[in-house]
């Protein structure tokens, strides 16, 4: 299809300029709903890479100069013009990333959120004033910028991931280096050209694709970064701290996760159906939030597994551009592989197919949305992220089993459950060792909430008052003599 913009940019974005690699090497991007090439982007070296991060540190002092208020002028204008072309980013996003346009539009309108969010929050970075214990001396906090940022974003929301960093990031007076993820480079770059627009100065913003590691170990290792901010899986993150360990770099970490969703006997079973049907089945099951292991109390186990069979019957598989599509393709082979791998497992240890699990026949990425009814508590999928869209159902008798099943993993990014005893909503609520709970709501992002998980999820958060925190450094200032 032939894309109505000029926001599609083929190479990165280095202060100010719009730059090929030196040697010529590019990395081909693909649709995943079709498997056909979009476009290339460029395969920058480290050396390239630390010429994007000088140019962030020369630009951030002016940038970090400027009144909170001049910064949050040009990030509101950021957000209007995201908004003012929401359908052309909404199109290349479904385009490099599979998703259904309609989930597309709403990544857009969730991402600029989180520009407008940071452009007032920008202004509310204050300082305190200290009773001294000492006469004659005052105690005061500054809060100034970290520096220079590197971000490392994922594919499966290529434009949110990278405003909820870049929006803080910026709004605090950092300057930024972003490596989106090769899969899906073109929604970064698009931004990039609308911050451009915006009146984001030249080498505050930056935009650098290639290799993963090549370029990511240059992003961790150099000095001159002050913070890095990943999110992406757990092994990955895992590695990037140990090389941050080096300069002793801030870091916020928005790792894997696997979310349980428990569904109570006293639950409204029709809300927890939608509940899991926003948290599973969005984005095609690959979302760091997704409910990973469905639980489901012994009373209403069939009832609630019916109902659920036939909200998920009622999926459209098809391309994101379809009228009617709700669900996409996954990205790549390698997901497939592993929903079908998870799958298998599950089956060969005692798991039925409620629905789905046959091969799609557009084949390709795309997945019959699938529900495993009495998964064993030893499968894959209880205690690995599937990132696909399969609800595994797992009988539960007591509360006090349901909340120890659900912690039982290393990881704590969201939870979910569903009860209309008020008692239990708390009890269960402070329970869970969980960044995020979600209490008879199956969706939880906004920009006004602190994203983030506990335990191996990472370390952080993301949107809300608290996310600019992340990217401020807090000076003690002590004056004798008064
Ligand atoms: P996902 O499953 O979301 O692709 P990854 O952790 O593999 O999770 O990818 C998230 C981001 O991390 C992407 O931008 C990817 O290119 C990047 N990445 C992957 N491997 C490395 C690495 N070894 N060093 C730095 N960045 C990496």
């Amino acid at each position: 299809m032939s894309l109505a913009t000029s926001l599609l940019r083929q190479q990165c974005y280095i202060d100010g300029a719009w730059v090929e690699a030196a040697d010529g090497r590019t990395l081909a991007v693909h649709n995943p709903s079709t498997g056909e090439a979009i476009g290339r982007v460029p395969s920058l070296s480290a050396e390239e890479v630390r010429g994007a991060i000088r140019a962030a540190e020369v630009a951030g002092a002016g940038w970090a100069a400027l009144t909170a208020k001049a910064r949050a002028t040009v990030l509101r204008r950021w957000h209007e013009l995201c908004m003012q072309h929401q359908e052309a980013l909404a199109r290349l996003l479904t385009l490099e990333q599979g998703k259904p346009l309609a989930e597309a539009r709403g990544e857009i309108a969730y991402g600029s959120a989180f520009i407008e969010w940071f452009a007032e929050e920008a202004k509310r970075v204050y300082g305190d004033i200290i009773p001294s214990t000492t006469a004659g001396q005052r105690i005061m906090v500054l809060k100034q910028p970290v520096g220079v940022v590197a971000a490392i974003t994922p594919w499966n929301f290529p434009n949110a991931m990278i405003t909820r960093k870049a929006g803080a990031a910026l709004a605090a007076g950092c300057s930024i280096v972003i490596k989106p993820a090769s899969a899906t480079p073109f929604s970064a770059l698009a931004l990039a050209e609308l911050a451009e627009s915006a009146g984001v100065p030249k080498g505050v913003l930056n935009i650098v694709t290639g290799q993963a590691s090549e370029v990511g170990n240059e992003l961790a290792d150099n000095p001159v970064v002050r913070k890095l901010s990943f999110t992406g899986s757990t092994e990955v993150g895992k590695q990037l701290l140990r090389r941050c360990a080096d300069t002793v770099k801030k870091v916020s970490m928005e790792l894997g996760g696997n979310a349980p969703f428990i569904v109570f006997d006293d639950a409204d079973l029709d809300a927890a159906v939608a509940g899991v049907m926003a948290s599973k089945f969005r984005n095609t099951g690959q979302t760091c939030v997704c409910a990973n292991r469905v639980f489901v109390q012994d009373a209403v186990y069939e009832r609630f597994a019916d109902k659920l069979k036939i909200a998920v019957e009622a999926l459209a598989v098809g391309d994101g551009f379809e009228e009617g599509t709700t669900l996409g393709p996954l990205i790549d082979e390698r997901a497939v592989a592993k929903v079908n791998e998870h799958i298998e497992d599950a089956v060969a240890g005692g798991a039925r197919l409620l629905t789905g699990g046959e091969p799609h026949p557009r084949g390709g990425n795309f997945l019959w949305p699938a529900i495993l009814t009495d998964v064993s508590r030893a499968a894959l999928l209880m205690s690995e992220e599937t990132f696909g869209p399969v609800a595994p159902l797992i009988r539960f008798h007591d509360e006090e089993e349901a909340v120890r099943l659900a912690n039982d993993t290393p990881f704590g990014l969201a939870s979910y459950f569903y009860t209309r005893d008020l008692a239990r909503a708390w009890r269960v609520s402070e329970a869970l060792e969980f960044g995020i709970v979600g209490l008879n709501e199956g969706i939880i992002s906004s920009e006004v909430a602190p994203f983030g998980g506990v335990k191996e999820s990472g370390i952080g958060r993301e949107g809300s008052k608290y996310g600019i925190d992340d990217y401020i450094e807090i000076k003690y200032l002590c004056v004798g003599g008064v």
